[in-house]
């Protein structure tokens, strides 16, 4: 039974990497209360906090979500593990750390296609106030945000290696990819201050808690959004075994993720009315779009076993604990290094005018199956490519009308054949820079997976192609009666409702999404505050 009741300004759903932006942002004014749940809990595990440590932190069910994915038809089937952060910072405090903006014609497409506001020359400005870092150039990049930004712990003799190979394919030397250009490979930057992960959790939400005006319960689990007709006046959430509801004056603002966002608003009679009877539960608001539109980066990965040290070696209990040591002395070293060494964005098809294939290069052999890390043995290295911009949209639908049970999460991964034959060409690049002469010296020799065909290649993705973990899109920003928020992120139809994580980006940006995710509620936030000031509807 729900007990007594609280009212705030407003009310977060979920502490992950937007949602831990939007919090603080708006209790920046004493005068506004602001209430944040998370369902999971604090984030001070060493696994969290020790880059390297994070693959321990995945498929942990104390840190993740575990969904598993239902079987992809364009993918023979398969069903995948999709890890989601349940913690505070959310996925991005188990993620990789690279960070990435994507490149203006991502947003820009954003512009075009109806979330008027969300141009990158408009988005710039808040990029530049999220991040604190000393790479690149004054007019582009932020000096002294809250996100410290680093180059990434590069492992030597192979890192530049690889940057050095891409340049002798003509991929150009990029010393900053969210500068002015994307296209290009370089060292790849890093979400880490002094060493350690700088979620949105650490950077934005822990420092703002001494706010008085701030609540942030954890381990608060939201069932669904108490509607009074088509406004939204609060949420029921579950702690220590209790529900209770929490009221708010203003807005609830949903941050809890592209999988969980839209199958809250279900929960609670918002989505697809067929969905919606199905499960018995009452429709308050037809809302067509809510879980569609889902996207993700297809990607694959090519290894090989080199002469060199890698993080291989790194790897061995020994090695573990004397970098662990040397962490907790000086913050440096190998426990610091991220999922990637480089990054490199890459035109596949000379008529091309932007980047379409993202390359992760990690000094480290490794293959990742069921959301576990595999490491090989010996000195390893690996690159993955993914397609960009990714056409092909799967869906989020409700498997049962309990908000314990896991949504269903429907990948249509190469839906679009563009998508396959643009990995299939990505692939191809990382075949060419294995073949240079600086990765040939070092390659061990071993029989490698190779496709004499294009059609050979097509199958070996369909079988093995997988997901990245940057889900977005399944509650689509624009305008049109498939969009579920407008530009300025309310909920279409709906008062008191805004919706500020990955599930509203229209299309995919062209990079890792943390980055993307912040920048949505660092502009959200601005938009609250400025409708506060309009006189009301
Ligand atoms: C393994 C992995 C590796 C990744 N690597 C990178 C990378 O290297 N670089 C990068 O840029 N991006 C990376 N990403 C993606 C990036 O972390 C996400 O795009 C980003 O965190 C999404 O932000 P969000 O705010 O939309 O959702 P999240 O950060 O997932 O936050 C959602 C929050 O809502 C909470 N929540 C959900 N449902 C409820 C509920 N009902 N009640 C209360 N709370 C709830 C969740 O527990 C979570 O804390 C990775 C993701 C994963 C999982």
């Amino acid at each position: 039974l729900a007990e007594k009741e609280e009212v705030f300004d407003y009310i977060v759903v979920g502490a992950g990497a937007a949602g831990s932006v939007m919090a603080s942002r708006l209790c920046e004014d004493a005068a506004r209360t602001v209430l944040v749940l998370e369902a999971g809990a604090g984030d001070g595990h060493p696994f969290l906090r020790i880059p390297a440590a994070v693959m321990r932190a995945l498929a942990t069910p104390r840190f993740d979500w575990g969904y598993q994915s239902e079987p992809d038809p364009t993918r023979q089937a398969r069903t995948e593990r999709w890890p989601r952060g349940k913690v505070l910072g959310g996925s991005a405090s188990i993620n990789g750390m690279v960070f990435v903006r994507g490149q203006a014609i991502d947003y820009d497409d954003w512009a075009r296609g109806g979330a008027s506001g969300w141009s990158y020359a408009e988005l710039l400005p808040f990029f530049r106030r999220m991040e604190a870092t000393s790479v690149g150039e004054d007019d582009v990049r932020g000096r002294d945000g809250p996100v410290s930004v680093v180059e990434a712990w590069a492992a030597p003799g192979l890192t530049e290696r690889f940057i050095d190979a891409c340049a002798d394919l003509q991929i150009p030397r990029n010393p900053d990819y969210n500068g002015h250009r994307q296209e290009g490979a370089g060292l790849a930057q890093a979400n880490l201050r002094h060493g350690a992960r700088d979620s949105s959790a650490r950077a934005y939400l822990i420092p703002a808690l001494r706010r008085p005006n701030l609540a942030v319960r954890t381990r608060a689990h939201v069932g669904r959004l108490v509607l009074e007709g088509r406004r939204v006046v609060g949420v029921e959430y579950h702690q220590g075994g209790r529900a209770r509801i929490a009221r708010c004056r203003r807005d609830v603002v949903l941050c809890a993720g592209a999988i969980a966002s839209p199958q809250l608003l279900m929960l609670s009679g918002v989505g697809p009315p067929q969905t919606l009877r199905r499960l018995g539960i009452p429709v308050v608001h037809d809302l067509a779009g809510v879980g569609e539109n889902l996207m993700d980066h297809p990607a694959f990965s090519l290894t090989r076993g080199v002469r060199l040290r890698s993080l291989n070696q790194e790897a061995t209990p020994v090695r573990q604990a004397v970098n662990g040591a040397r962490w907790l002395l000086t913050r440096k070293g190998p426990a610091t290094a991220i999922a990637a060494q480089a990054v490199a964005f890459v035109r596949t098809r000379a008529d091309l005018d932007h980047p379409d294939v993202q390359l992760h290069f990690a000094s480290l052999a490794y293959t990742f199956a069921d959301g576990k890390v595999g490491l090989e043995r010996g000195g390893g290295i690996t690159v993955s490519a993914n397609v960009s911009r990714p056409r092909s949209r799967g869906r989020v639908t409700l498997k049962s009308a309990s908000f314990r049970d896991p949504p269903a999460i429907h990948p249509a991964m190469f839906a679009e054949v563009a998508d396959l034959e643009t990995l299939a060409r990505g692939v191809r690049v990382v075949e060419r820079i294995f073949d240079t002469a600086r990765f040939r010296q070092i390659t061990v020799d071993r029989p490698y997976p190779s496709w004499a065909s294009e059609r050979d290649l097509h199958d070996a993705l369909r079988a093995e192609a997988n997901v990245i973990y940057h889900p977005a899109g399944t509650c689509r920003m624009g305008a049109g009666p498939d969009a579920v928020v407008d530009a300025r992120l309310r909920g279409q139809g709906l008062a008191g409702l805004r919706i500020a994580d990955t599930s509203v980006f229209p299309s995919m940006v062209s990079g890792n999404t943390n980055a993307a995710a912040m920048v949505v509620a660092e502009r959200g936030s601005d938009l609250i505050k400025e409708d506060e000031r309009r006189p009301a509807a």
